[in-house]
Formats: structure tokens, sequence, C-alpha cells
């Protein structure tokens, strides 16, 4: 690293000691834009590494409510309000037992990045709350929700800071939240995306970042003289990220020989039976261990499905951050993946991410290949603001426009420093430069 981004980082870990996964996402991304660091002097002048390392504005703040008991409970809610560079703070919120500050933050600075690929103009942010939707009732949720809004509604707005859902946090709750906040406010149409269709939603965003995964795949393997015809696919997770890349997957192809959810994992070698898995996970709210009621052949495994022996050729892990250790990225490499697609934010630890560099396992970063939600819910607020909507084929049309774009992003920056194709860095270095530039060109704010 170079002595600049060694002692901003220094320093960062100094202030911020235990914020281990925020650290992880700087540290990464510090090491891919190295040559842009040396290529450009006046980014030190202008302390443009110090400025965005700490995010614009964070609120932290209690959610209390009435369980179906009548029982008081209490969780916390965080609103991470990264950049506004480029518009209005543009991130998902999520309900999750492991939401903490340091993943909040980690979230909202790779979403800052991410969201510069797209090309549109959106800030970067991040939410959510320690809140587990798992086996509460759907007035739990709602009551939750709407606490959760009742704070958070002080501090977002359509142009200001427009939230989404994530993990946790789907159609359901975005229409509790859209309520909410409509009942304390005036119309929400805009301060939220990924709404349901009928409540001003586009056409094409739940299906949104499963699908750009997959185009941004095809771009990967196309450039690699390759195909998706008859490849195998391994896939985590089993909500719309997950599922939506299956069937694109299937339609392109290939083979998904696995899905999975917290607690096990499915696995087909002939390809699994994808109206099974939407039944059960996408219609429904089981759990995908009763795949096999439908189909005895399949098999089920408790844990994790990266600790799995699985021959296959592509992994897309789709379920959450940290979830492919060291250990489960050399078992990959053995059993043949030799592509690495993320659907998940920050899938990869630190040494999955040196396995898969030093194995040659070409690895797409979230920030790149998962940006088709994001993209889609800048086009939904874009069609919010003209007071009008899409078809299907157009909002799908300008998806993958957008991914070709981020993929041609990536390449051009790997080019321009004279590195090999390697699409951790061109998606670093890309984003950097684009934020490092708007940051140059609007003084020091
Ligand atoms: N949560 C998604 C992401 O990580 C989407 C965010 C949004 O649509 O604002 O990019």
């Amino acid at each position: 690293m170079t002595t600049y981004s060694q002692r901003v980082y220094q320093t960062l870990k100094d202030k911020y000691p235990e914020q281990e996964d925020f650290l992880g996402a700087v540290e990464e991304f510090f090491q891919a834009i190295q040559p842009v660091l040396e290529a450009h002097p006046e980014y030190e002048d202008l302390a443009i590494l110090e400025r965005m390392v700490e995010p614009e504005r964070i609120f932290i703040f209690r959610v209390p409510w009435l369980d179906d008991e009548g029982k008081v409970q209490v969780n916390t809610g965080y609103r991470v309000q990264y950049s506004s560079l480029n518009g209005p703070y543009k991130g998902g919120i999520r309900f999750h037992p492991t939401v903490n500050l340091s993943i909040m933050k980690a979230l909202a600075f790779e979403q800052t990045f991410k969201n510069s690929l797209t090309t549109l103009p959106i800030g970067g942010g991040k939410g959510g709350a320690d809140f587990d939707p798992k086996g509460k009732s759907d007035q739990e949720v709602m009551k939750f929700t709407q606490s959760f809004v009742t704070e958070l509604q002080k501090y977002i707005g359509q142009d200001q800071d427009v939230p989404a859902g994530d993990i946790g946090v789907g159609g359901r709750e975005i229409g509790y939240m859209m309520g909410q906040y409509r009942r304390l406010n005036d119309a929400a149409g805009g301060v939220f995306t990924g709404k349901p269709v009928l409540a001003g939603g586009s056409l094409g965003r739940t299906q949104a970042t499963g699908h750009g995964v997959v185009y941004f795949l095809n771009h990967v393997l196309e450039a690699a003289g390759d195909s998706l015809a008859g490849k195998r696919v391994m896939i985590s997770g089993a909500g719309n990220v997950a599922y939506y890349a299956a069937e694109l997957v299937e339609e392109l192809g290939g083979i998904v020989v696995s899905l999975s959810d917290s607690t096990s994992a499915v696995y087909q070698p002939d390809g699994l039976d994808l109206n099974i898995v939407k039944e059960l996970k996408i219609e429904g709210r089981e759990r995908i261990s009763r795949y096999l009621e439908e189909d005895p052949e399949a098999k089920n495994f408790e844990g994790s499905l990266w600790d799995q022996d699985i021959q296959a050729d592509i992994a897309l892990p789709c379920a959450t951050q940290g979830e492919i250790n060291g250990d489960q990225a050399q078992r990959l490499v053995d059993n043949g993946v030799r592509y690495v697609v993320e659907g998940a934010n920050l899938p990869c630890n630190k040494e999955a991410q040196a396995v898969f560099k030093e194995a040659g396992v070409q690895r797409a970063p979230a920030k790149a290949s998962n940006a088709g939600g994001v993209a889609v819910s800048a086009l939904e607020m874009a069609q919010n603001s003209m007071r009008l909507a899409w078809n299907a084929d157009r909002v799908e049309e300008k998806l993958q426009a957008i991914m070709q774009s981020i993929f041609d992003q990536c390449l051009e920056a790997c080019k321009k420093y004279d590195l090999d194709q390697d699409y951790v860095a061109g998606a670093d270095i890309a984003s950097f430069e684009n934020i490092a530039e708007l940051m140059k060109l609007q003084g020091v704010i």
C-alpha cells in the first residue's frame, strides 16, 4: 500500500478498532486502488481518502414495539447516509439479528461505490435493524416496521434519502413502510423503492438483482471465450437474488445444482426443479429442506452449502456477507469452480478472496455484479418522478445496458492501469475514480 493509504487505514483502525467488517471493506478497497493513488498524488493534498472513510451522517435509534403477547420489545435501528455526492442517499434496509454499526458502515461504503458504477444520479446509504423477522407473525413484523419508520421518516425523503429492501426486507415490509410514512407525511410514492408494483413499484425490480448477476456472469464468461451452456452452477441463498439468478441461469442453459437457506442446502446433480423452490421460498415462507418432499432424489445438507463437496464450474454466493471462508473457497477450487460472481454484498472473507486470487478464479465483486438491483431502484425513482410506469421489457433492456456498462467500466479501468483482467480491481478503481473526481469538483465539503 502507498504510505498515504496505509496512514489513513491505520488511523481508521485506531479510531474504530472493533468495526471489523467496515475495516475489512476499506482495506480490500484500498489495496485495489493503489495504482490510482500513485497516478494522483493530489488526492492526498485533498484528503480524498480521509473524507471517503467517514460517512456524511449516521442515525442510530431505539425501536420499541409490542409483540403478540403484549410484551415490549426493543431493537436498534440504523441509517448510514454515506454519500450524497451524486444524488439522494440510496440503499437498502436490512432486518437481521447480525445488523450492527460496523456492518451498516461497511455496506453503506460498498453501496456508495456500487451506485456510482450504475452511472445513475444516486448517492450511497444503508440502514437496518437487529430485528429478526424469522418466527415473527405478520402482525409483529408490521408493528416493528411501523415503529422503525416512525423514527426513520424524520431523515428520509424522495430528494434526500430513498431506502429500499435488503435481507429480511421485501415487498411486504416496504408496503408497511410506505403506509406508515404516508400516515405521518404526505404521499410516500417516491420515498422508497422496491415497492409492490400495485403501489408504484417498478416492474422487474424484484428480479433485477438476480438477473443483473447473471448478465454480469455472461459477460465474464464471454470475455473468457466461454458460455453458460451446460455449466454446473452452485447458488447459495433462496431469496429474490438467488432465486431469480437461478431462473435466468437455467434459461440460458446452465444447470442450477444447489440453493440454500440459513439452516440447510439442497443439492440435485441433474438440476433443481425451480418451480418447487418458487413455491416454497418465493410464494411461501417455508424451509428449503421441504424441497425433498417433492423431489426425494435430491440431497439436503444441514449447515453451510460451501462445506459440501459438489462438482461445479461456477459459484454464485447470494446469501450474506462473509458466507465463504478460506477453507470453503479452497474446497470450491478443488471441486472445479473457476468463476465466482457475487450476488450477496461482501460474501467472500479476506482469506477466501486470497484463495480465489491465488487459484486464478475469476471473481466478480458485488459492487459491480449485484448493482442491477439498485440500478432498477433508480429507474423506479425516475418512473415515480415522471408519474408513469414502463413495461417490463423496457426495464429489462435498461438493466441489460447498465450491466454491460458496468462490465465495460471494469475492463477499461484494468486497461488504463495495465492490469490483467481483474474484475475486483476494475470495479474498485472505476468507482473510486468516479467518486474521487466528484469530490474534487465539489470542493472541500
Ligand atoms: N439492497 C440492495 C443492494 O444492496 C438494493 C438497494 C436499493 O435498491 O436501494 O444494492
